[in-house]
């Protein structure tokens, strides 16, 4: 036996200050806490259309398959998406949710003491995942609201493992364009995998936006994220994928456990990939929802930064206060001290009746 005030003497050193993730407050906690049962939650950039009805129809038919394990290898999924991008089916690997993906990436390519490059204000699993492993996390500062490639290509040093990019970019919502990419990607070193996180891609309508799936290569150390968890209203069922070199694919599929995708979400991804009709809902309902919201902010004298995803970053001064305020009036939104902007909060799209009510009860909490 030891005392249990000496259990963290157990633990390794790095692992000391490592904080949990902070997720949004899910609707439960807060009619458990505040006794709101209507609330509104536009937190977590999930889909407010719900999941798409192909994939809840295609759960509720494998519900009594549910005794069998998952086929570890997801092989009819694989087939499906490697239809739909284009790509061969070594080329994609699956996780529980894209954050899975990333983890095994650090895992396979961030030794002890490694260095990762990311952003200033990026999403907080990257930080969190590096810092698992040892690694050292680097921030470059953005520019204004925008990912600066440039400084982030300077960032870079002979230990440097890994560069995290997400774009669209969580919580900023800006997006860097074609050109800039390109001449990032081709002034990397060959030692140094690129893992571009697009979560939100799909909500970009800038044609000038590059979709990382375009320089997918065989001789390029280049990995793309994508999940179901937004576009495809499928955030609580766990599913994402990546594609890349097949080789450097094959490593990741070593260090994955078996069973990391279940049965439903296999095959609800497949259904939801099917499901273009929901897709094209989703999108038209974002982008419209986005332009509403961002008009609307302005009108009000708020700065909003200009979003390609299904979110929108707002300055309102003190960003938890209304953040806390919010919350009383029913409607979760995130403050987003934690990503360094205390003066901000992120507000994801709605339906259109929880955009308005947003914008009414954002008003009266601001005094406007
Ligand atoms: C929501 C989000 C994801 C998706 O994570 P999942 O694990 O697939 O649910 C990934 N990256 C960023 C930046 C996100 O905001």
């Amino acid at each position: 036996m030891i005392p249990g005030s000496a259990i963290s003497s157990l633990i390794l050193p790095h692992l000391e200050d490592l904080s949990p993730y902070q997720a949004g407050k899910p609707l439960e906690e807060l009619a458990r806490e505040l006794g709101i049962a209507d609330a509104v939650k536009l937190a977590s950039n999930e889909n407010p259309l719900g999941p798409s009805p192909r994939a809840l129809e295609a759960i509720r038919q494998n519900l009594d398959t549910l005794h069998r394990y998952p086929d570890s290898h997801a092989y009819y999924l694989k087939q499906d998406l490697s239809r739909h991008l284009g790509i061969r089916p070594e080329q994609l690997i699956l996780g529980n949710g894209s954050d899975e993906i990333l983890e095994l990436l650090v895992r396979a390519l961030v030794p002890f003491g490694g260095a990762v490059v990311s952003t200033d204000h990026s999403f907080l699993m990257y930080g969190l995942l590096t810092q698992a492993v040892g690694g050292v996390f680097h921030r470059v500062p953005l520019a204004g609201l925008h990912l600066d490639l440039e400084a982030v290509a300077q960032a870079v040093t002979p230990d440097t493992r890994l560069v995290l990019l997400n774009n669209p970019h969580n919580p900023t919502g800006t997006a860097f364009r074609r050109r800039e990419w390109e001449k990032f990607l081709a002034s990397l070193p060959t030692t140094v995998t690129v893992v571009l996180d697009e979560a939100y891609i799909d909500f970009a309508d800038d044609p000038d936006v590059p979709h990382g799936l375009e320089y997918l290569s065989e001789d390029r150390p280049l990995v793309g994220l994508r999940t179901f968890s937004k576009a495809y209203g499928l955030a609580g069922l766990r599913i994402g994928y990546g594609y890349g070199p097949s080789q450097l694919l094959a490593y990741l599929n070593r260090l994955r456990l078996p069973f990391n995708v279940n049965r439903l979400a296999q095959v609800a991804a497949q259904a939801a990939l099917s499901d273009t009709d929901f897709l094209a809902r989703t999108k038209k309902l974002v982008r419209q929802g986005r332009a509403v919201l961002a008009r609307e902010l302005s009108r009000l004298g708020l700065e909003v930064a200009p979003s390609q995803a299904n979110f929108l970053l707002v300055k309102v001064g003190q960003g938890q206060q209304v953040y806390k305020a919010m919350l009383r009036h029913g409607v979760i939104i995130r403050a987003m001290d934690e990503y360094g902007f205390p003066e901000h909060i992120r507000v994801n799209v709605g339906l259109p009746e929880e955009n308005q009510k947003f914008l009414r009860v954002l008003k009266n909490v601001l005094g406007l």
